[in-house]
């Protein structure tokens, strides 16, 4: 199996890392993906110790403010030593207090990145999928392709992203009552576009599917990368495909974005 997204370098996981990492037997492969700054080299480090870890690095909306005067030159050396991919980058105009201002710029600059170095580019999109879509337009975008990960916009802009090169991967959380609509939209993306991730250690499966719990050390429950196995069994019920079948595409898909090594 492949996670496409989550965060196995937070530190709400305590130091668990290589604990949890052997909880999860049948992940190939996971996209790790770096915040910031201050995240990234412990997503180098996992990589370095964890051949199923591709890292990740880029710069999230929720954190860019953090940003410093060096955080461009650091990125690009980053890239440069490590096979990896360029995310989590995006927009965001949903968390409360967040500013919007500066949020297009640090984005579109780690999209170039990404576009030059032709490196799998992986998106945070909430309540900007307007100005998205215009900037992803606009482009230039990696050849290769891009993920929208936990992919919550409306149906019918999936051909249009699509065609851009878009590739939508499907969470745990879209499990619950609550994402019927979320769920509906994901029979229609294109079989060679679809990928499935758990964002561990975020967005978490609704009770009943929580094969996994986990929780910090304060007791707040956090969503296990192990879960990833019950996110492929559950889409695979909803979809109506043989499991099979659906981890073949998955597969297939995950290795065309995000490469072999
Ligand atoms: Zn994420």
């Amino acid at each position: 199996m492949y996670d496409a997204h989550n965060h196995l370098q937070a530190e709400r996981f305590a130091g668990r890392q290589a604990e949890l990492l052997a909880e999860c037997p049948e992940v190939q492969r996971m996209v790790v993906n770096g915040c910031c700054e201050d995240d990234w080299p412990s997503v180098a480090a996992l990589a370095e110790a964890h051949p199923q870890v591709m890292p990740s690095f880029g710069y999230h909306p929720w954190f860019i403010h953090e940003r410093t005067p060096n955080w461009e030159k650091e990125l690009n050396q980053l890239l440069d030593a490590h096979s990896a991919a360029v995310g989590e980058i995006g927009l965001d105009r949903w968390k409360e207090g967040l500013e919007y201002a500066g949020q297009e710029e640090v984005f579109v600059t780690q999209l170039r990145i990404a576009t030059e170095r032709n490196l799998p580019a992986s998106i945070h999109c909430l309540k900007a999928w307007g100005r998205m879509l215009e900037l992803l337009q606009k482009g230039p975008v990696p050849a290769r392709g891009f993920l929208l990960h936990s992919y919550g916009g409306s149906a019918e802009l999936v051909p249009v992203f699509a065609k851009l090169g878009a590739y939508f991967s499907f969470p745990g959380y879209f499990l619950r009552q609550a994402k019927g609509r979320h769920r509906e939209t994901f029979r229609t993306v294109p079989a060679d576009r679809l990928l499935i991730e758990t964002d561990a250690p975020d967005q978490r499966l609704p009770d009943p599917l929580n094969a996994n719990q986990l929780t910090d050390p304060n007791g707040e429950p956090l969503n296990h990368p192990a879960n990833i196995r019950v996110v492929y069994s559950e889409l695979a019920k909803f979809l109506e495909e043989p499991e099979e079948q659906l981890e073949k595409r998955v597969e297939e898909n995950f290795l065309r974005l995000f490469g072999h090594t």
